[in-house]
């Protein structure tokens, strides 16, 4: 049981000295701590069992998890809902957000039309991703509403936009690329000692609040790997963020979104992923044939391109875990959170 302790200057206060000394070179600090508990809770408890993970569940024990999590309310969400306003339009649906009448909370609403098309399964798996996946750098999903042939997904609002949008407004900087890194590699953690994939790590699934946080979103893709079925090989993702070995159709495990989160990094740079001005085709035929890619930018630190390079080696058994990554050097030059959040409140102004 970690308690926080806001007078302590480390922000570890109660902790054996051991665990302090790995939290220490995991960068993480008392900002963090105070923010983001579950960092402290994820990375001892992984060291505790040993740096083992947990087997994967049986895919019967996954599927009544998954019934237990998606819950449908059977009434009008707006009912619950006040200054509903329109914040985007996705391919499956629209998104609003407003506040919920109960407590205040901001919330955001995704509203999909129920048709003969819909492949409810796959949707039923992309909301009991979401549900099970609590974590602070995973966008929270509150609660599903089934009402009138409309299916609404109740979520935290994310406000800030989508990691893109900070790509497209700006060069960004070394310390805040490591912060961005960090988060998105926290969620994979989580993910990852859970057996799930996400599948699509891109910028445009990233999204950042107003306070500078980084939170995961679209579910749609992942998949909880099971006891029955521990590996995939569906091509399934965003072509240009897709590891090798998930374009050669091989088998493949949760290393295809550390090749991705390498990927989203060279975006965060370099403002787009390689190959982005080849056709798709040839962007699959370049990624499963060349050398792993590298930043173009000029003048990145050794840290940082070395933290790359373990993201995207072709070897996915050779590849870097999650939990490797939080463990780089380069992820010590995480700027604070309020330096994403200024950038934000600047784009805003815009
Ligand atoms: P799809 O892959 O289903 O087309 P998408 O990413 O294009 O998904 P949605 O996930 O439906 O679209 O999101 C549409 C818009 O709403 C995006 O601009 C996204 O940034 C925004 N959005 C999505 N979820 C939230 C949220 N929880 N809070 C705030 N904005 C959100």
């Amino acid at each position: 049981h970690v308690q926080v302790d806001p007078s302590d200057s480390t922000g570890f206060s109660g902790l054996p000295e051991e665990w302090r000394q790995i939290l220490k070179s995991s960068g993480i600090g008392k900002e963090e701590t105070m923010r983001n508990p579950q960092i402290v809770l994820d990375i001892l408890e992984f060291r505790s069992a040993g740096c083992t993970r947990p087997a994967p569940p049986r895919a019967k024990d996954f599927k009544a998890a998954s019934k237990d999590a998606v819950q449908f309310k059977l009434e009008n969400p707006l009912n619950h809902i006040k200054s509903l306003k329109k914040a985007g339009e996705g391919s499956s649906g629209s998104v609003y957000i407003g506040d919920r009448l109960s407590d205040g909370r901001r919330i955001a609403l995704k509203r999909l039309e129920i048709g003969k098309q819909t492949n409810i399964p796959a949707l039923e798996n992309e909301i009991a991703m979401m549900a099970l996946s609590k974590h602070p750098n995973i966008t929270e999903c509150i609660q599903t509403f089934l009402w009138e042939r409309e299916l609404w997904i109740m979520m935290e609002a994310v406000e800030g936009g989508a990691l893109c949008d900070l790509i497209t407004n700006f060069c960004l900087e070394e310390d805040i690329v490591a912060y961005l890194c960090r988060e998105v590699a926290l969620a994979l953690s989580f993910l990852h000692t859970r057996s799930r994939i996400h599948r699509d790590i891109k910028s445009d699934n990233i999204l950042i609040g107003l306070d500078g946080s980084v939170k995961l979103a679209d579910f749609g893709y992942c998949v909880q790997l099971t006891e029955e079925a521990g590996r995939r090989n569906s091509l399934v993702g965003t072509p240009y963020w897709m590891a090798p070995e998930l374009i050669r159709t091989q088998y493949y495990n949760e290393k295809v979104d550390i090749w991705s989160l390498g990927i989203m990094a060279i975006e965060a740079v370099d403002r787009e992923p390689p190959w982005f001005d080849e056709p798709i085709m040839r962007a699959l035929f370049l990624i499963t044939s060349s050398d792993p890619p590298s930043f173009r930018r000029k003048g990145m630190s050794t840290e940082t391109s070395d933290w790359l390079s373990k993201c995207l080696l072709e070897n996915p058994e050779q590849r870097w875990s999650a939990d490797q990554l939080l463990q780089h050097k380069f992820l010590l030059k995480a700027a604070k959170s309020s330096k994403t959040a200024a950038l934000v409140s600047e784009m805003r102004e815009k």
